[in-house]
């Protein structure tokens, strides 16, 4: 006993510190896998701790873990998982010092991280009754009390207030759809865009230089509620902006957080219409922003009217520049069958693709021009150096089934199908990051990545390429739009779509493919759908 005990408690203190490192490696820190790898080591330890004075300790420190991987990955069922065995915790080892304090763990994740009041109450209403002198009893009644006046509050915004925007459509709540940034130079700007109008406020708090607290933005959209793809936050490391973190743990309203490193002027206003864009900038400079408020006139609170104003540009809006990125090239062939090499395919599409947009006016870039290789995070980095207004990617298709063919356009996202996911990890195999790691990353690009802008230009191009192809014979039916992962996509600033152009796998598509009639009659599909995204924009303009 004393020898197991002694090999355990090493093993203890060992996964101890690999958590200390992990939680200091910021690199490490940022991949799913390093976390996985240190919660093993813990379950590993309580598996073989019946009866160890450690035992309910390091089931503990399991679910510290995964609550370290949850707070990273912001995913709710990273949170849910590491609620359960806190949960566990408590059930085991119930005459444990660490049984309330894991019971109010778990409560203030429900609370705090998964907008999930009543559960919360419910594992607090145990903790009490179970441990209700234990060190952690105030604590909770405190929050029991602060989540039953939370639930208290109204959902819906008042009707007749009309100082500020109100919604028309009745109780219908606005959605919170994307959060979106850029910092250029000294200046910043964060757009939140809803669905349609929705009553807002915002107050500005002036940082603190002598306890180093960030001047801070906060806007309440009254009545909103986040599409499931905004992601709760991110840490933006820059010259203005330090971090832009969506609370949603109000129910009934969606509260954008800015935190500016430097900022001397603000200003806040919004941009009428369907989508409803609140657009906040800020900058650093003492000469910028002429209209906006100091930063040092100290806390403001103000709910402004929503004005109409063009909105190309307040946003910058309009497409002008297009890059486009024939995929692979170099040592990396890409997909091959059927006398089908993609990495000759996508640069013979690129120019005639090329050719068309620079004709209709556009300027064009490439990513490459020549049978080069370039890493995928190199193409996004191109585009943002030469502030592109789109991002085309295009591809050839592959799979082990033959009879499979067709045209697909993708945006980047978590991948909306498991065979999207399969096409994502066959194009992303060039780079050596693998697809967990990507949804981590995805998490924190996810706010800035212009999924709306991306999914709209996606969806033109793909049915403009089933409308022309159509009369092709045998001609392929489009498989649609999907969204998936792809690294190539990551990191982009503007709209970003990749477009599989075909399967070489499929015999009759792969012929397809190789004939120069075809790859034009797709070149002109792919360029009306990108014409018909300028033209939504400049109706934008025009209204
Ligand atoms: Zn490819």
């Amino acid at each position: 006993m004393a020898a197991r005990a002694s090999t355990l408690e090493a093993r203890y203190e060992n996964a101890k510190e690999e958590l200390e490192a992990l939680e200091k490696d910021a690199r490490r820190a940022g991949l799913r896998h390093e976390w996985e790898k240190v919660e093993r080591l813990f379950v590993g330890i309580h598996k073989d701790a019946k009866g160890w004075a450690n035992a309910p300790a390091a089931l503990y420190r399991v679910a510290l873990t995964r609550e370290g991987l949850a707070r990273r990955s912001m995913n709710p069922a990273d949170f849910k998982a590491a609620v359960d065995r806190y949960e566990e915790v408590a059930r085991r080892y119930p005459r444990s010092a660490l049984a309330d304090d894991a019971l109010f763990a778990a409560a203030k994740l429900c609370m705090e991280r998964l907008d999930d009041a009543s559960a919360a109450r419910k594992i607090l209403e145990r903790q009490l009754r179970e441990f209700p002198k234990g060190d952690m009893a105030d604590a909770a009644r405190a929050m029991l009390s602060g989540g039953k006046s939370e639930a208290r509050q109204p959902a819906a915004p008042a009707a007749n207030d009309t100082t500020s925007g109100s919604s028309k459509d009745g109780d219908a709540l606005a959605v919170l759809r994307q959060v979106s940034w850029k910092v250029s130079g000294n200046d910043a700007q964060v757009v939140i865009e809803l669905d349609r109008e929705a009553r807002w406020s915002h107050q500005f708090v002036p940082g603190d230089e002598r306890t180093g607290r960030a001047s801070r933005l906060i806007i309440d959209v009254d009545g909103a509620r986040a599409d499931e793809k905004v992601r709760p936050g991110a840490r933006i490391s820059g010259k203005v902006l330090s971090r832009v973190r969506v609370d949603l743990s109000v129910k009934g309203r969606t509260r954008i957080i800015i935190d500016y490193s430097d900022v001397e002027r603000y200003d806040v206003d919004a941009i009428a219409g369907r989508p409803y864009r609140i657009v906040a900038k800020a900058t650093r400079s003492t000469k910028g922003l002429p209209e906006g408020t100091s930063a040092e006139a100290g806390v403001s609170v103000r709910k402004p009217q929503g004005k109409p104003k063009d909105i190309a540009e307040q946003l910058g809006l309009g497409v002008k520049t297009i890059m486009i990125d024939a995929g692979h090239g170099g040592k990396d062939p890409g997909a091959m069958a059927n006398g089908i090499v993609e990495r000759e395919v996508t640069l013979a599409m690129a120019k005639l693709v090329g050719e068309r947009l620079r004709a209709a006016g556009f300027k064009v870039l490439y990513t490459r021009q020549r049978d080069v290789f370039i890493p995928l995070d190199d193409r996004t980095q191109m585009a943002n150096n030469s502030k592109a207004d789109l991002f085309v990617s295009l591809h050839v298709n592959a799979n082990t089934d033959s009879s499979i063919s067709g045209v697909e356009t993708y945006y980047l996202d978590l991948a909306s199908t498991s065979s999207a996911a399969k096409v994502a990890s066959r194009e992303n195999s060039v780079s050596e990051k693998n697809l967990s790691d990507l949804q981590y990353i995805l998490t924190d690009l996810m706010l800035s990545a212009k999924t709306q802008e991306s999914r709209d230009v996606a969806g033109m191009v793909q049915s403009s390429m089933t409308k022309r192809l159509a009369s092709y014979g045998g001609a392929p039916h489009g498989n649609g739009v999907r969204s998936a992962p792809f690294y190539v996509l990551m990191g982009a600033r503007m709209p970003a779509v990749l477009v599989e152009v075909g399967y070489c796998t499929n015999k009759a598509e792969a012929r397809l493919l190789a004939s120069s009639k075809y790859r034009r009659a797709l070149a002109d599909a792919i360029v009306d759908g990108l014409m018909r995204y300028k033209r939504k924009l400049e109706g934008y303009a025009s209204r």
